[in-house]
């Protein structure tokens, strides 16, 4: 999508702080972590949000769990535990209109969210 700034951090006209790259995904850092580890998981075709996916290509999804568990692994944050949010919409909090995953970890974070 013209004008998607992880649009052009996924076809790198932009760069990132690249944690993990596939043909279909790219996990790079949060440019403003709110946590000690802050990656975002951005599938590198262009979603607008979790509501734009369409029924069959919801593999998508179980994909990037599966490099959500491989992050997870890498970043030795799987034992003491992490967050994984979708913010969607308006009182989501999204921000950027293409499908992220936020990964969280490194202190405790707290419930329910502000
Ligand atoms: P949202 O509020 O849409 O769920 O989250 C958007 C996230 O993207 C924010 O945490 C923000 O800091 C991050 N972000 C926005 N622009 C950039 C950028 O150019 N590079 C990186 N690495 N992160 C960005
Ligand atoms: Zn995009």
């Amino acid at each position: 999508m013209d004008n998607c700034i992880f649009c052009k951090i996924a076809n790198g006209e932009i760069p990132s702080n690249k944690v993990y790259e596939d043909e279909k995904v790219l996990a790079f850092r949060d440019i403003k972590p709110v946590a000690p580890v802050h990656i975002l998981v951005v599938p590198k075709k262009h979603y607008a949000s979790i509501m734009d996916i369409a029924g069959e290509e919801m593999d998508i999804t179980a994909h990037v769990s599966t490099v959500i568990q491989r992050i997870a692994k890498e970043e030795g944050i799987a034992a003491d535990g992490f967050r994984v949010v979708i913010n969607c919409g308006k009182n989501g909090g999204q921000e950027v209109d293409h499908l992220h995953y936020h990964i969280l970890a490194g202190r405790n974070l707290t419930w329910p969210p502000g």
